[in-house]
């Protein structure tokens, strides 16, 4: 395979050269940079120990974290020999040294311990039962096949951080595959995008709930294509419970724009769609923090992280939103700028942000006719 060198935060990395990222014999796609940033961000505030990169590919996303992160032992996984030959080779090109090869495993104790691992994602993370303080999940497509043993392999308190790029499933364009998949029956339309963010908080929070284990969503987020979200796991057969209380259902009427929620574990009528996660899909103080730290830091994407960060940190943290142009096309009416709508909806006194799923979209705690109201012209 040809190899080129990439450099990445503070990793370079040999990726191999290719018409196309899929078909690449070992994946690497440049436009997850700001994913693995934001990654690096929250590493740097939480500082977990022991992480796991359970489909690490080239390597880039475990060797950021070891190089930009105070983590002290960092593994890299993934089931292909091409690519364990390829984290091994990158692993030596930024720690300067060779991995020592044990079989389908090598290590390198630097100043912190790598180790690189060939393997099915969940044999490994089946064997290391309750050890990594952080596992990241980063799949092609959806993260589901993976996603109840890294509830294993995580400790009781550990975070992971999951990615999903099956925009069609969670998007509603393949309902029957998201029924498959994420237990949730999803929307289609403007609110397609938050939806699956919440259907993929929710499905989490149902598998964590049977280790009685609850969840608390630390930041989850919709760009270029995937969802993502960090999730930090609460100990306890209560947390669990009322992590079970924040699940619930969403219901949509396509001719008007309404939508209403509600919380259940069942919903109360058959038009539902869900379910879905309805607590908060950020802790505000920790965007804050990552804001800050970013500002100072070397990153890959540093202008989009923080354009990123900054719309999240303003962004109402409720249930759902109004797209104004979807809403206008609906109602037959020429919609306000955006700005203005949550200028007139403040000064009504509701709360009222943008928001990072849709630009031209409002969020806010105001009613439907308040919306419509504020937005006509
Ligand atoms: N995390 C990488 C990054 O940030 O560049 C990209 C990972 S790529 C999307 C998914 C990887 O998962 C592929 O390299 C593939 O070989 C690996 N993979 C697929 N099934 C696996 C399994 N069951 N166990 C371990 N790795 C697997």
């Amino acid at each position: 395979m040809e190899l080129v060198e990439v450099k990445e935060g503070k990793a370079r990395v040999l990726v191999p050269k290719a018409e196309s990222i899929y078909n690449a014999p070992v994946f690497y796609n440049p436009r997850m940079a700001l994913n693995r940033d934001v990654a690096v961000l929250l590493l740097n505030l939480l500082k977990p120990g022991k992480v796991l990169d359970a489909l690490a590919a080239t390597g880039i996303r475990g060797l950021r974290f070891a190089l930009e992160t105070p983590a002290k032992e960092v593994w890299l996984n993934d089931i292909s020999e091409e690519a364990y030959a390829l984290m091994r080779r990158n692993v030596a090109l930024n720690f300067g040294e060779e991995p020592i090869v044990k079989g389908e495993r090598a290590y390198l104790q630097a100043d912190k311990l790598i180790v690189v691992n060939r393997g099915d994602a969940n044999r490994l993370m089946a064997e290391k039962h309750r050890y990594f303080h952080f596992i990241d999940l980063d799949p092609f497509g959806s993260p589901m096949e993976f996603l109840d043993t890294a509830l294993r392999a995580v400790k009781r308190k550990g975070i992971l951080g999951v990615t999903a790029t099956d925009a069609a499933p969670l998007c509603g364009a393949h309902p029957k595959a998201c029924i498959r998949k994420y237990l949730a029956v999803p929307l289609r339309g403007e609110l397609c995008h938050e939806v699956g963010t919440r259907i993929l908080v929710g499905v989490i929070a149902r598998y964590a709930a049977k280790y009685d284990l609850g969840i608390e969503v630390l930041l989850a987020y919709y760009k270029d294509h995937y969802f993502r979200a960090f999730i930090r796991l609460r100990d306890g057969a209560k947390k669990g419970d009322e992590s079970l209380e924040q699940l619930g259902y969403v219901y949509f009427d396509e001719r008007t724009g309404r939508f209403d929620v509600e919380r259940g574990f069942l919903p109360t009528k058959p038009s539902a769609y869900g379910p879905v996660w309805l607590g908060p899909l950020k802790s505000e103080e920790l965007v804050e923090e990552m804001m800050k730290l970013a500002e100072g830091m070397e990153l890959a994407e540093k202008k989009r992280a923080l354009k990123l960060l900054a719309i999240l940190r303003e962004e109402l943290d409720v249930p759902l939103f109004y797209d104004t142009h979807a809403l206008g096309r609906r109602l037959g009416i020429q919609p306000r700028k955006v700005g203005e709508i949550i200028e007139r909806l403040r000064e009504l006194g509701y709360n009222a942000s943008r928001t990072h799923f849709s630009p031209t979209a409002v969020k806010t705690d105001a009613p439907f006719e308040e919306v419509v109201r504020a937005m006509a012209r």
